[in-house]
């Protein structure tokens, strides 16, 4: 099935079309990776979809519906999920405070320390992480924390997950685990956007490849 469709995806800057004309089409259990020369557009189609940016025209269509996308927020309910290339936890918290930080639980729902550590610790041990859910932020390594960046995505219910150049800091080793975990989303189901200037990796890992330039498909 097809989760998520772009169609006719315009944005402009002033003085820059980045966006013109744009499609992009994500199948479940698939990894569609996104190609392009600095400048082509990636990222401003991504924070499209996420929330961040808003589009100038063109459609988003989730699981067969129309849907609309005005904040973050909106993105989240829709089960989309962006990795940034930048780490964006907090390094003094432990493990288990920021996979629930910012998460909003419901009025209805309270779940105390105990329980947030357990299932944070089921999910670790899930990806066989070999950490424990009270370890530091800052007491793991960089591959570490992006494997955390992960889980935290896949904890909030995503359906698509948007990986932005996520190898640029990681070891051959590092990218090797990154990809078994790809491996083990995709077979979930979820659907994998996956941003990389490296030709050598989408070989190995992409199962479609989209190619922009100049803001165009
Ligand atoms: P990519 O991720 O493929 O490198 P971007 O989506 O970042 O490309 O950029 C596409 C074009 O849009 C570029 O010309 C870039 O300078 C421009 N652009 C991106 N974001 C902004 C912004 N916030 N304001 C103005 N121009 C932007
Ligand atoms: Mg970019």
């Amino acid at each position: 099935p097809i989760l998520l469709e772009m169609n006719g995806i315009e944005k402009n800057f002033p003085g820059v079309r980045a966006l013109d004309n744009v499609h992009l089409d994500l199948r479940a259990g698939e990894v569609h990776a996104l190609l392009g020369e600095n400048g082509a557009g990636k990222s401003t189609l991504i924070k499209v979809l996420g929330g961040i940016y808003k589009k100038d025209g063109g459609e988003i269509i989730i699981n067969g519906e129309k849907a609309t996308i005005n904040d973050v927020k909106d993105a989240e309910k829709y089960g989309i999920s962006i990795i940034h290339q930048e780490i964006v936890l907090v390094p003094e918290m432990t493990i288990t405070d920021n996979i629930y930080l910012g998460k909003e639980l419901g009025p209805a729902v309270r779940i105390s320390r105990a329980e947030m550590q357990k299932t944070t610790q089921e999910l670790l041990d899930s990806f066989e992480m070999g950490l424990s859910a009270t370890d530091k932020i800052s007491s793991l390594n960089i591959a570490q924390q992006q494997m955390i960046e992960i889980i935290r995505a896949t904890f909030s219910d995503a359906k698509i997950i948007v990986m932005d150049e996520p190898t640029s800091s990681l070891s051959d080793k590092e990218v090797d685990a990154l990809f078994e975990t790809v491996r083990k989303l995709t077979a979930k189901g979820i659907g994998i956007i996956y941003i990389s200037h490296r030709m050598s990796e989408l070989d190995v890992i992409a199962d479609r490849v989209s190619v922009y330039r100049d803001g165009k498909y």
